[in-house]
């Protein structure tokens, strides 16, 4: 007999105001309680008896906030950005309010109709080669729950072609093999792994970019193929997690393509830079590649979980995820007419996350995201200066909205890292590059600004000259 809708404005005036408070940089980033204290504070069984939402709600803000790394904090420098916005988490209300499962185009038309425009309205943002579109193409877009989705139903469908659809009956066989660069995503071997095709081929990264060398990949691709292993699949990455190192895809394309290798892309952070022009220069190359996949939900503004995962050529995956029990039947899909998103995931049932881009793309614009992500560039730049004139400072690296970080030994590098693990105004996340440990420090929440990088800057310096 509850009011929903007051409850659900009571929970919008919260957020709100959390909002507010995660703009003044007063809250921590980091939770003060160890392992087990949100455990602690909660019952050991579910209640038999239904209890208020409204008091649902408040425990959520004295137990469950309190507990949180907060991600929208503008000291969260750690990871890459997981993004989220007004727009987006209003689309996420409204979809679950709708609560539609559009695992098939009959089970909820709009839905996978809305997820074709949306993805074809990104790709044409971002400039992706038309091949790419649902129309006029002949591949197209869908949303996975992530990058490490994206890359393993690649997988499946580069296995399915490599091995003319046998692999279907016979499975890997022991024969097939997946390349990535050594910096590629641990995604990218987790995936290889429950493909079946066991560990990935790390292929060695240029000593001074990290970025995937293309004439030792063409090496291990042919001494591979000589001794009777099928290369079926390379990953390649624009913007490693570790250094965002760009594999230059121009030159890994005809690599692959002479050797009939499916090429995917993993453009998880950095690929929404190329919503601006003057970083296209991360899509040179783009018409070698099979497919390319994108977290929305890093740089875009858009709630986790949304990547949109591309593909050049439809029917490679569909053919190698589809499945057709009497129970999916219909009439639609017998026509042939409509997609069947069912086939291009893992799951069989989805939600309509696709409106959470379209609410997105509309409120923003794409001139809103673009300043949104010129903005975190910039700020970026900022840290990047600081480090520089820092003496006993090194900046490793920095490119896009990544500064990369040491002192001027390793031994200080580390604890400096173990101190600021405990400090609770900033996170920055410890990493390996170029053989030594190093910090990475991402731009990318929302109340980031100039101050807050300054500020944070003066906390990271303190704890180092301590
Ligand atoms: N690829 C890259 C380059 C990443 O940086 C990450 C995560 O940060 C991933 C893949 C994994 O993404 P997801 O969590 O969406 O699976």
């Amino acid at each position: 007999s509850e009011d929903f809708a007051a409850v659900a404005a009571t929970a919008a005036e919260r957020l709100a105001a959390h909002w507010r408070d995660l703009a003044t940089g007063e809250l921590p980033v980091v939770p003060p309680g160890g392992p087990g204290t949100t455990k602690k504070a909660l019952p050991t069984t579910a209640p038999e008896h239904g209890e208020d939402l409204t008091e649902i709600l408040n425990d959520t803000w004295h137990t469950i906030v309190p507990q949180l790394v907060h991600w929208q904090h503008p000291g969260f420098l750690g990871y890459y950005p997981t993004s989220n916005s007004p727009a987006s988490v209003l689309a996420e209300l409204v979809a679950a309010g709708l609560g539609v499962q559009g695992m098939l185009w009959s089970t909820s038309p709009a839905a996978t109709e809305l997820e074709q425009v949306v993805c074809d309205w990104l790709a044409r943002a971002l400039d992706l080669p038309e091949t790419f579109l649902h129309s006029p193409g002949r591949g197209g877009g869908v949303i996975q729950d992530g990058a490490s989705s994206a890359v393993l139903v690649a997988l499946a469908a580069a296995l399915h072609r490599a091995s003319h659809g046998r692999w279907r009956t016979h499975g890997t066989e022991g024969r097939y093999r997946v390349y990535a660069g050594d910096q590629a995503n641990s995604c990218v071997a987790k995936a290889a792994r429950i493909a079946g095709v066991g560990d990935v081929v790390h292929v060695p990264t240029a000593p001074h970019t990290h970025a995937l060398d293309p004439a030792a990949l063409a090496d291990r691709l042919d001494a591979d193929r000589a001794v009777g292993l099928v290369p079926a699949a390379v990953v390649a990455t624009l913007g490693t997690t570790a250094t965002c190192a760009i594999d230059p895809i121009a030159e890994i394309g005809p690599v692959c393509r002479e050797r009939g290798v499916w090429l995917h892309v993993d453009a998880a952070y950095a690929g929404s830079a190329a919503l601006c022009p003057e970083h296209r220069y991360l899509n040179r190359g783009l018409e070698h590649v099979a497919s390319y996949a994108v977290n929305a939900h890093k740089w875009m503004r858009t709630g986790t979980p949304c990547d949109v995962l591309w593909v050049a050529d439809r029917q490679a995956l569909t053919e190698a995820m589809s499945t057709a029990p009497a129970y999916l039947r219909n009439a639609a899909t017998d026509s042939g007419r409509v997609v069947d998103f069912k086939d291009w995931q893992t799951q069989l049932g989805r939600p309509m996350r696709a409106l959470k881009l379209w609410y997105v793309l509309r409120a923003h614009g794409l001139h809103g995201l673009r300043e949104a992500i010129r903005h975190d560039i910039a700020l970026a730049e900022h840290l990047a200066r600081l480090v520089d004139d820092e003496s006993g400072f090194h900046l490793v690296t920095h490119a896009l909205g990544l500064v990369v970080f040491r002192c001027d030994s390793d031994q200080r590098t580390l604890e400096l890292t173990t101190r600021l693990a405990a400090e609770p105004s900033l996170l920055c996340t410890p990493a390996t590059a170029y053989g030594r440990p190093v910090l990475r420090a991402a731009v990318g929440a929302p109340y980031t600004s100039k101050d807050t990088i300054t500020r944070a800057w003066s906390t990271i310096r303190a704890h180092a000259r301590t």
